[in-house]
């Protein structure tokens, strides 16, 4: 009976052909306890990292019968699989039972699968991730050894770099479903296919920023021409809160910064003013000692929280819109 390796669409039987001078004994396959994961310490993308270059250094320049692994895993030759996926190629080289080099005492009870690569500089891709996955389900499936260990971890090699990407890791690689999602940062968004501002808007989640809001945290981002994959920032945007319409309305007195309700703008005065002082104060809007005059430097402060939060309003006039906005800063800040 076939093992369940063999169906592998990335398989390509190397068992005769490569480079020997002799033979390994076959022990039979209950033999194996371990699967001993390596890697080549050769970058993935140099000639020499593929089984056919392994074979020919274990067997000319280490004198061995033949190399020294069962399978070889290489991501420099990757093949697409019948469900359109890219895989790194694996090599078959020997027989599972067989008692080849590459753990010294450790031989005959373990079975060698080297992926290349020199992962103490390479990274794992896509391709060979779904490799090491579907090559160590297969195996578990046929029952060819019972554990798994890295080379190191092997008695009398804990002092080697072997291998150092974490293979348990490796086994639990599931290639993102196609037209899924990627994950996104928190406090950003990636552009997705025919995303606009509009599309993207309150999908921060509870806080719920608005087009105007993500304008504002990405100066440097034309909202008409957005690429796929470009992050976004959520960014200052969550402080601009605005009410959800089922909370009941406080009075005014009820907050540590009342608003003035109506226009007020440069040359007013009065306790509206004052208020409207102290609350661009809090917020670090600066417009001076609370006087209860709209002079220059409040009416700069208007101007500057408007740029911020309601860039389409930059008039330093105060009247319902920038009262609503305020509220929802203050409110955000905490008062
Ligand atoms: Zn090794």
């Amino acid at each position: 009976m076939p093992y369940t390796f063999e169906k592998l669409p990335q398989l390509v039987d190397r068992r005769e052909g490569m480079q020997e001078r002799g033979e390994y004994v076959d022990y039979g396959v209950e033999s194996k306890k371990v699967r001993v994961w390596h890697h080549s310490l050769t970058e993935k993308h140099l000639g020499g990292s593929d089984a056919e270059s392994f074979a020919d250094y274990h067997v000319n320049t280490n004198g061995w019968p033949g190399i020294g692994y069962q399978f070889v895993i290489e991501p420099k030759n990757q093949v697409e699989g019948p469900d359109g996926r890219m895989r790194a190629r694996i090599v078959w080289c020997h027989n599972p039972g067989v008692k080849s080099y590459h753990v010294g005492n450790s031989n005959k009870m373990s079975l060698g699968i080297c992926v290349a690569g020199d992962y103490r500089k390479d990274k794992l891709d896509e391709a060979t991730l779904l490799s090491i996955s579907e090559l160590h389900a297969a195996l578990v499936r046929d029952g060819i050894g019972d554990s798994d260990k890295s080379h190191n971890e092997m008695p009398g090699y804990s002092w080697k770099d072997c291998c150092v990407f974490d293979y348990h890791d490796a086994f639990k690689f599931k290639p993102v479903a196609k037209n899924k999602q990627p994950d996104q940062l928190p406090g950003k968004y990636t552009v997705q296919e025919g995303d606009t501002y509009w599309s993207i808007a309150g999908r921060d989640g509870a806080q719920g920023v608005k087009v105007n809001d993500l304008i504002v945290a990405n100066p440097g981002v034309d909202p008409n021409k957005l690429q796929v994959g470009q992050v976004i920032k959520f960014g200052k945007a969550q402080n601009a809160y605005t009410r959800k319409p089922e909370e009941p309305k406080k009075p005014q007195s009820a907050y540590k910064y009342p608003l003035p309700t109506g226009v007020h703008r440069k040359g007013d005065k009065g306790a509206g003013v004052k208020q409207l002082q102290n609350a661009l104060n809090a917020i670090y809007f600066k417009s001076g000692a609370a006087d209860g005059i709209f002079g220059p430097k409040v009416e700069d402060a208007m101007r500057r929280f408007q740029m911020v939060y309601l860039p389409y309003e930059v008039d330093g006039v105060y009247g319902p819109n920038t009262r609503r906005k305020l509220q929802a800063v203050l409110k955000s800040k905490g008062y």
